[in-house]
């Protein structure tokens, strides 16, 4: 039987899963073997994430399992942690079991990227990112968790600490996921918290430059800031995060301090760290070097597309490249999907190009800001045609289905508002009895335990 090439897709998000779908229906089994590689067993539909943490829509309707969606492609749960392009083969860190070597013809690196950080005393021990399912549960639970801890205490600084809620970086995701878990809050206060008031809390957005929201007009991300500010928010722009203490004492640039229980970091991205682990050529920003057709420069049966990578933007200025975002990655993806298989088939492969088309969010229920080919759209229909975007783009009828019940069972009964506290240490309870039952003594209280009764860090 003659070779069948080996396509190895590093990836399973929006590039890898794209690529994967399409590559699954127009090349046979025989005609190729897809490989696809991620440590989850799902792509996360991020644009969603600030919706599921805040509610609106169920944390497992925003994640596509892999193996169901790609059933004729071979499907690992594990990382790869560096490869030969030269030598064609890559190493894989399974989930379980001693990491192996796989061999492969074509190569997709599509790994995306991860939170870009900042050497800021105290961030790595009691900030939190912003990027995969996990997180977005873990923020709905502890957000939630702080009001509880709120009403049920008289001491004034604990509230006050509890209440407080500073996220850092007003990208898109950064100010979607600080205005719905906001919306969230205040609905929750208002409904079921009558020692709370939403004048209680304080929500406090932090930014290194002079605006929020890059993806849109000046003038409409200068309008959201007044809409946030009018809501009781406050954005301060041109500040920097300086330090977080210990005892959750945030100081800022602007020379402001202030205790708060929550941190989030939405400031920024940066390509996979594991690209330091391959023969890749990369760029002065760390990203995948590719041609137009999204070939790996250099080498024409090396592929990559989105977050990572540097593609040449053709619909503007020489030396620009796209902007790491879904629109760019759902269209590469399928630009190259379509080059591989042409150039299987011995054609020629063809240059990406797409001008952007703009940008929409969420800022809370029925509330929103969009710029789509010029149109600029707020409130209502900027929230509307945020949601009926993103339906339409969600991958598989599955997922799309599932969302628009989400939504309907919400505008019919109240919107759902309890903390599943103990996710996020479900083995706590089983431990201390058994513990208690081996010593016949309560063991001490565990920083879990202060955490659940009212401290706990967003780390
Ligand atoms: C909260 C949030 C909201 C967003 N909202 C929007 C929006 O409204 N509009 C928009 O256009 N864009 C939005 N984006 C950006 C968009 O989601 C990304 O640009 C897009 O996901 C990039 O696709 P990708 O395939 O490059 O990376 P990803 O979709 O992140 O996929 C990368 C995959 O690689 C896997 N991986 C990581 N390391 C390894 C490894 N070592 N080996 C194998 N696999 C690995 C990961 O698990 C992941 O599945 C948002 C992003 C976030 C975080």
């Amino acid at each position: 039987m003659a070779h069948r090439p080996v396509v190895l897709v590093v990836g399973g998000g929006y590039v890898g899963l794209y690529t994967a779908l399409r590559l699954q229906k127009r090349l046979s089994r025989g005609r190729a073997e897809v490989v696809v590689v991620d440590p989850q067993p799902h792509m996360t539909y991020q644009p969603f994430l600030p919706e599921a943490a805040a509610g609106s829509v169920e944390p497992r309707h925003v994640v596509v399992p892999l193996r169901r969606t790609l059933p004729r492609c071979r499907v690992v749960t594990g990382a790869v942690t560096g490869l030969s392009h030269a030598d064609k083969r890559a190493r894989i860190a399974p989930i379980e079991g001693e990491p192996y070597e796989l061999s492969y013809d074509v190569l997709v690196m599509a790994a995306g990227s991860v939170a870009r950080t900042l050497p800021i005393p105290g961030l790595a021990e009691h900030g939190i990112g912003f990027k995969n399912v996990g997180e977005a549960i873990y923020l709905r639970n502890h957000v939630l968790a702080r009001l509880d801890a709120a009403s049920s205490t008289d001491d004034p600084e604990v509230r006050r600490r509890a209440l407080t809620f500073t996220f850092v970086g007003g990208g898109y995701a950064g100010v979607e996921a600080f205005a719905e878990l906001e919306d969230m809050a205040r609905y929750a206060i208002i409904h079921y918290y009558p020692r709370l008031s939403p004048d209680d809390m304080r929500w406090v957005l932090v930014e290194a430059m002079g605006r929020i929201l890059p993806e849109v007009d000046l003038d409409m991300a200068a309008w959201t800031v007044k809409q946030l500010t009018v809501r009781g928010m406050d954005i301060r722009l041109n500040t920097r995060l300086e330090s977080v203490s210990d005892d959750c004492l945030v100081r800022l640039s602007d020379g402001d301090e202030f205790a708060s229980d929550t941190l989030v970091w939405t400031a920024g991205t940066k390509p996979n760290p594991m690209l330091a682990e391959t023969d890749l050529p990369v760029d002065e920003r760390g990203r995948v070097v590719c041609e137009p057709t999204l070939q790996v420069r250099g080498m024409p049966d090396a592929w990559s597309a989105g977050d990572l990578a540097a593609v040449p933007d053709l619909t503007k200025e020489p030396g620009a490249t796209t902007a790491p975002n879904a629109q760019h990655a759902v269209r590469q993806a399928k630009r190259l999907a379509d080059n591989i298989v042409a150039v299987l088939q011995g054609k020629e492969p063809v240059p990406y190009r797409h001008a952007y088309a703009g940008s929409v969010a969420s800022l809370g229920l029925h509330k929103g800001v969009a710029q789509v080919y010029g149109v600029k759209l707020k409130g209502w229909p900027a929230w509307f045609m945020h949601r009926t975007y993103h339906v339409s783009r969600v991958p598989t009828f599955n997922r799309k289905a599932r969302v628009v019940a989400d939504w309907t069972l919400a505008t019919v009964f109240r919107r759902e508002v309890i903390s599943l506290g103990q996710l996020q240490d479900p083995r706590r309870e089983f431990v201390q009895a058994a513990n208690t039952g081996r010593t016949g003594q309560l063991p001490p209280p565990t920083s879990e335990d202060r955490a659940q009764s009212g401290s706990a860090q967003a780390s």
